[in-house]
Formats: structure tokens, sequence, C-alpha cells
């Protein structure tokens, strides 16, 4: 299940076990994979200039990053540059950061939203790096992603300290 917005009123595609639908106002209208397709064309074929093909974020991590950027790479994410992969509609700037849970070193996209703001996350322990709306505007203006006028800071700042101690508990269990 999953579900991606079209734009910030109430029209959004959703993907779930029955087939994908087209929300309209909380109406659903069911449509075909093809007509999915034709709506959203792969982004990899519309001649951007701003960013690069990558199979995965494996092959990103592995064939695109320099070594002295893994070596560097601490828990505050570092852009690295913006790609896209099969099946996208667009592309995303994306960051290379250490994992404060595993340790492990590793890029992701920024993701939407906790709290109200942006965060990339690790795929093994589900640590997260959460976007400060102020502190890394740089983030929200480069995918051009509109900075939570109303973001909870109180929200924020409680969550923050939530996955810093997760974070610090995973650490602790599974030293590397
Ligand atoms: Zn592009
Ligand atoms: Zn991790």
């Amino acid at each position: 299940m999953g579900s991606v917005r079209d734009d910030e009123l109430s029209t959004y595609t959703l993907f779930d076990q029955r087939g994908i639908f087209k929300v309209i106002d909380g109406k659903e209208h069911q449509i075909s994979e093809e007509e999915y397709r034709a709506a959203n064309p792969e982004h990899r074929g519309s001649g951007c200039t701003e960013c690069s093909f990558v199979d995965n974020a494996n092959t990103l991590f592995v064939y695109r990053i320099p070594r002295e950027l893994k070596d560097r790479a601490s828990a505050e994410p570092v852009y690295v540059g913006k790609f896209t992969m099969p099946g996208w509609v667009g592309h995303s700037s994306f960051y290379i950061f250490k994992c404060e849970g595993c340790r492990r070193v590793l890029v992701d996209y920024p993701h939407g939203y906790s709290a109200g703001c942006l965060y990339v996350v690790c795929d093994d322990c589900r640590s997260k790096f959460i976007f400060h709306p102020r502190k890394n505007r740089d983030v929200y203006e480069r995918d051009n992603i509109h900075i939570p006028p109303n973001f909870n800071l109180i929200e924020l700042v409680r969550l923050l300290i939530r996955s810093r101690r997760e974070a610090r508990k995973l650490a602790k269990n599974d030293p590397v």
C-alpha cells in the first residue's frame, strides 16, 4: 500500500492490492496500469540535464559516490547529487550519511513528512535523520519543497530527541 500526492489539494494516487486509484475529493476512480504510466511517464527519457539515471540506491552508492565522501560520512547528511531510478516520474536529491542507529554509511533521498519535516531513513534499522526547516533550509530549497509554514517545532524537537534515543539504544545493542 502507498500513495503519491499530485498536489497539495485533495487529488492523489493510491496503490493497494485492489489496483491503482485516482482519488479526487475523497472519491476513488480505478485506473489501469497503462493509464497510470501514460499520465506519469518515466523521468529517465525526459532529457532532463539536472539528474543522472541509476538502477538503484546500491549502484548509486557503490559507483557514483567518491571514496572520500564515504570515508568522511557523519550523522549529518551531505548532498551527493540528483538522480532518478526505474519507474520514477521525477528526480530527487540524494544525501550520504552515517546511520546513528546501526552506524552504516548509506544514501537516501528526503521523504516527507515527520512532524511536517523532511527526513532520510536507514533501510536497515529505520533510524531517521529529520531535516530542520531552518537549519537545513538548503535541503528544502534544493528540491523546491515548501518549507512547512506551520511545522510544529515542539513536536519536531520531541521527535528528534526520541529518534536520537532510539538510535543510541540500537547502537548499544549492536556495536560495530
Ligand atoms: Zn531530472
Ligand atoms: Zn541503520
